[in-house]
């Protein structure tokens, strides 16, 4: 008989609540540590616009900073801001060597390219992960800055299954350079045999269900039900999707929560799951920038 039908629901949710803010916790003490030998770790935020989502991140991302006691600083311009007068930005704080972290919040308005921007940060300042130094580091095993999200889903995954995943199938839903590209890459770095599906894969289902792991990340409500997983498997839930039931607006996942949770052995919620790991391994991204430009440490 499966394992999972034996497991009461409840002790089958990943609290990614919980486990984020344990990893704040370990950032919190990783900071003291730092300030012990004088070093102050600083993370720079750039917002470009009005994006009121945007601007909510980068709230987010500024009080978690300070409840672990990394400095912050702020830098708001106006939609109209050129791309020049950006990439001088960009320089200044690549230059500053009192700043360790620099994250562009995106998106960026249009007569911004985006690319540009993001490959003139420092890639050891990098703490988004998304310089394409840090891409083929990451792509070929090296211990280089990486994607916040994916990261956190890593640390899900060993928390569920302990920190073995070596010789696991792991299927990611998704491609995305964001999310699903490095969350494969990651994987690999872990010995799983990964598979990668996306919107041209033939027979999503029946792939799914041959997986240990189900990473799904691909921005569509509900579209992984039980029918796609293997009794017992692991399911890390990326989407967040608005959608109004019921006359009422909620946020869902990738995956058919309620269909999904009697086949599982583990499964993320949303809200609650992958998203308060993304803003805790920003801050653990910060820290090992920081270590990154102080090799003498
Ligand atoms: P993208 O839109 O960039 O990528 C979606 C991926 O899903 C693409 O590779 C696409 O394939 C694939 N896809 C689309 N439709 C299907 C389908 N029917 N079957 C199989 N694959 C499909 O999204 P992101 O990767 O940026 O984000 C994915 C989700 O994760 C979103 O809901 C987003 O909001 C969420 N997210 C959550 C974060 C968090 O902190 N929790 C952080 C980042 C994202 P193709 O390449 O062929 O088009």
């Amino acid at each position: 008989m499966s394992l999972a039908l034996l497991q009461q629901d409840d002790d089958k949710i990943i609290d990614g609540k919980a486990i984020a803010q344990r990893v704040l916790e370990e950032v919190k003490v990783d900071v003291i540590t730092l300030q012990q030998q004088g070093i102050e770790p600083c993370l720079a935020v750039v917002l470009v616009g009005d994006d009121p989502a945007s601007h909510v991140y980068v709230r987010n991302k500024v009080e978690k900073a300070r409840f672990v006691g990394i400095r912050s600083l702020e830098f708001r311009f106006d939609e109209q801001l050129s791309e020049e007068d950006l990439l001088q930005k960009i320089d200044e704080l690549n230059a500053d060597p009192d700043v360790h972290g620099i994250l562009v919040q995106l998106p960026l308005p249009k007569q911004i390219n985006e690319t540009k921007v993001l490959e003139r940060i420092n890639p050891k300042k990098d703490v988004d992960g998304f310089h394409s130094e840090n891409v083929g580091g990451l792509s070929q095993g090296r211990d280089v800055l990486t994607p916040c999200t994916p990261t956190g889903c890593i640390r899900l995954l060993k928390e569920a299954l302990g920190d073995e995943l070596t010789g696991l199938h792991a299927v990611v839903i998704g491609r995305s350079n964001i999310v699903g590209k490095p969350m494969a890459a990651l994987l690999l770095k872990e010995s799983c045999t990964v598979t990668v599906v996306h919107s041209k894969t033939k027979n999503i289902q029946q792939i799914c269900q041959q997986a240990d792991i189900v990473v799904a990340a691909v921005g569509r409500p509900k579209m992984v039900t039980a029918s796609y997983l293997q009794a017992d498997a692991v399911v890390i839930d990326v989407g967040i999707n608005r959608i109004v039931e019921d006359g009422k607006a909620r946020l869902v996942g990738d995956v058919d929560f309620d269909d999904a949770l009697p086949m599982v052995s583990a499964i993320t919620p949303v809200p609650g799951g992958v998203g308060p790991m993304t803003i805790a391994y920003l801050m653990k991204n910060t820290l090992q920038a920081a270590r990154l430009q102080h090799p003498d440490l």
